[in-house]
């Protein structure tokens, strides 16, 4: 495959781990393999959970494994822009609307439906805020906070079926109808992780998407985005995740396995690959 462009996307929100390294492995390798780029992301568009501390950690672990990457880090924090820009269009297509609702509004409303649908996580907005009449939107607008949700029916309506090619697998039939009315701005931050990491995929150039398959669900999202943004698809590679003896998968709590642990414990660089390739 000529350009291969792949990229590693972590959230700043603590050290990395064993799984973190792994699907970093995946995606350096297949960059290499192919004498492509292999690009890195910082997601912290979160920045109440972002920590300039683990940016710099990433960088340096990543560094000690002997991984590198091509170009500068993207920071997704200094790239609001270009978030905002592709609401824009979003907006500007009516496929867009504030939703005012509290979680606690939405969780009280859930449970007093008698039939609430479920996605993949958990039950689904059930649409409250989103045939209010325009005139009672510009002014609660003015007064009150306020999250940008997708109108999915709609959006699904304009781009009638899609897919994606899962690497190994073959195409898949986008479903993002059961996601709901993803959120696509946060009341606290102008975007969301679906909205950035599609915009950014495409703008990066990435043709191979390489991540946990945890995130296989959200693919359905970013496939629709996509469509809807007019952007390019790429081949996607949503991986198992690294788990441990017992079957059970690497997660931030799992303290004694950061790669900064591991490396404090006297464990070397193979060492630390090696335990990679067995789990
Ligand atoms: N930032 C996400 C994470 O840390 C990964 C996003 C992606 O690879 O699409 O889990």
């Amino acid at each position: 495959m000529a350009d291969v462009i792949t990229r590693f996307a972590p959230s700043p929100t603590g050290l990395l781990h064993l799984g973190h390294a792994y699907s970093a492995l995946i995606g350096w390798r297949a960059a290499r393999a192919a004498g492509g780029r292999f690009l890195l992301r910082i997601e912290d568009i979160d920045r109440g959970r972002c920590r300039d501390e683990f940016v710099a950690a990433i960088t340096e672990d990543l560094t000690w494994l002997g991984i590198d990457w091509d170009g500068a880090v993207r920071r997704q924090s200094e790239h609001f822009d270009d978030y905002m820009a592709a609401l824009d269009t979003l907006v500007d297509r009516e496929l867009i609307y504030p939703c005012f609702c509290t979680r606690a509004a939405i969780k009280a409303e859930i449970a007093g439906a008698d039939a609430a649908p479920h996605g993949p996580d958990g039950p689904l907005y059930p649409g409250t805020c989103r045939a209010l009449p325009d005139d009672e939107r510009y002014w609660r607008m003015s007064s009150e906070s306020y999250a940008l949700r997708l109108d999915m029916a709609k959006a699904v309506a304009l781009t009638g079926p899609l897919s994606w090619e899962e690497d190994g697998k073959g195409m898949i039939a986008a479903d993002p109808s059961s996601a709901g009315d993803v959120v696509l701005a946060r009341k606290d931050t102008p975007t969301s992780y679906h909205l950035a990491v599609t915009v950014d995929d495409a703008l990066q150039g990435v043709t191979l998407v390489t991540r946990g398959e945890d995130l296989f669900a959200a693919t359905h999202i970013h496939r629709l985005l996509q469509a809807l943004l007019e952007l390019p698809t790429p081949l996607y590679r949503n991986h198992k995740l690294l788990t441990d003896a017992d079957g059970k998968r690497f997660a931030k709590r799992d303290k004694a396995l950061t790669l900064r642990d591991l490396r404090a414990a006297g464990r070397s660089p193979d060492e630390v690959l090696a335990m990679i390739e067995a789990g």
